[in-house]
């Protein structure tokens, strides 16, 4: 048993009770490498914010669940080394699947753990989540449970179609579980093609344009559980900018579409207080490497393409963290 405190880790707690307060979110970056790992502690220690590094089932079956672990540990030291005295960083699991998984995490160094039980039907995600927070609880680790089921494919967590969460629902759920964030579905969704053609409109430029948000949805949620931390899961906008520089240098997305920034933003204003980013860290990545390589083919080190793929992430980062979350010096 590693307890996260002796990491250096922290749990969502105070840094959600914050945030409410406050009207921010904290980014909840997804990881899985090295680099990734470097731009996000680069970016929240610049920007003096407040972080979740947050790994998934498949983030854990790519990079070794004992080496993610050791990474969040280095991210909390590399902090430090960057001059950042008391960074505050969660190590959290994205979509637990079972007990046995959150479980495993929390005796590994986790500091927080999402068991996602939206699949189940309302007693049975009940009865889950209680059994995940009862163990969590014990070693101070902070839960988030999920309401509701958000469309997209994201590693091995996919539906076809969205249900929005029932803000009847919410008070029981949150009451007989104790769980400490709720993740709710209001429109958001998984990966990089968040919506087909169909769902959306057109701008004069013939660029897609998505549905909004249901934000009727989240007040009513907000008045039935006033202050509670909710999170939002498949937030990334899909930068059009990135999404050309990839199709420019041989990649293949035609009408990939994300959540637009405004709309996040306003989400972060309200009890919202965690908003999960991964895609858009992909394709920054991504488009970083696709455009080096076809500028540079006689290169084969793979320093040369990851620095300007590091550094594209972590511009991204900052920008999430300045102007659409709101989570600048909140440390
Ligand atoms: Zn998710």
């Amino acid at each position: 048993m590693v307890s996260y405190k002796t990491l250096g880790l922290v749990n969502t707690k105070k840094m959600f009770a914050k945030a409410v307060k406050g009207g921010y979110a904290i980014p909840a970056f997804n990881f899985n490498t090295m680099e990734q790992m470097q731009a996000i502690v680069q970016a929240a220690v610049e920007t003096k914010s407040p972080v979740i590094m947050q790994v998934s089932k498949g983030a854990r079956k790519y990079a070794n669940p004992t080496i993610l672990r050791y990474m969040a540990q280095g991210a909390v030291e590399y902090a430090k080394e960057l001059g950042c005295k008391k960074p505050q960083i969660v190590l959290h699991l994205d979509h637990g699947d079972s007990f046995e998984t959150c479980k495993s995490c929390i005796d590994s160094g986790f500091s927080s753990v999402m068991i996602d039980g939206s699949h189940l039907d309302f007693k049975e995600n009940i009865k889950l989540t209680k059994k995940v927070v009862a163990y969590a609880h014990k070693h101070d680790v902070t839960v988030e449970a999920e309401l509701g089921v958000l469309a997209g494919v994201e590693d091995e967590v996919s539906a076809a179609q969205s249900h929005y969460t029932k803000p009847e629902e919410v008070i029981e759920f949150a009451t007989k579980t104790g769980c400490d964030s709720l993740a709710i579905s209001i429109g958001t969704s998984h990966g990089a093609y968040k919506f087909t053609p169909e769902q959306c409109t057109r701008d004069k430029n013939g660029k897609l344009v998505p549905p909004p948000l249901a934000f009727d949805i989240l007040k009513a949620i907000e008045k039935k559980l006033p202050g509670f931390p909710i999170v939002l899961h498949g937030s990334s906008s899909v930068p059009q900018d990135e999404v050309d520089t990839i199709n420019k240098f041989g990649g293949k997305l035609p009408d990939a579409v994300g959540i637009p920034e405004s709309q996040l933003r306003k989400a972060a204003k309200s009890a919202v207080c965690k908003i999960n980013i991964d895609s858009d860290s992909r394709l920054a990545m991504t488009a970083a490497i696709r455009k080096y390589l076809a500028e540079n083919p006689s290169h084969f080190d793979p320093r040369q393409y990851l620095t300007p793929a590091r550094e594209s992430m972590k511009k991204m980062y900052i920008h999430k963290i300045e102007k659409v979350l709101g989570s600048k010096g909140k440390l």
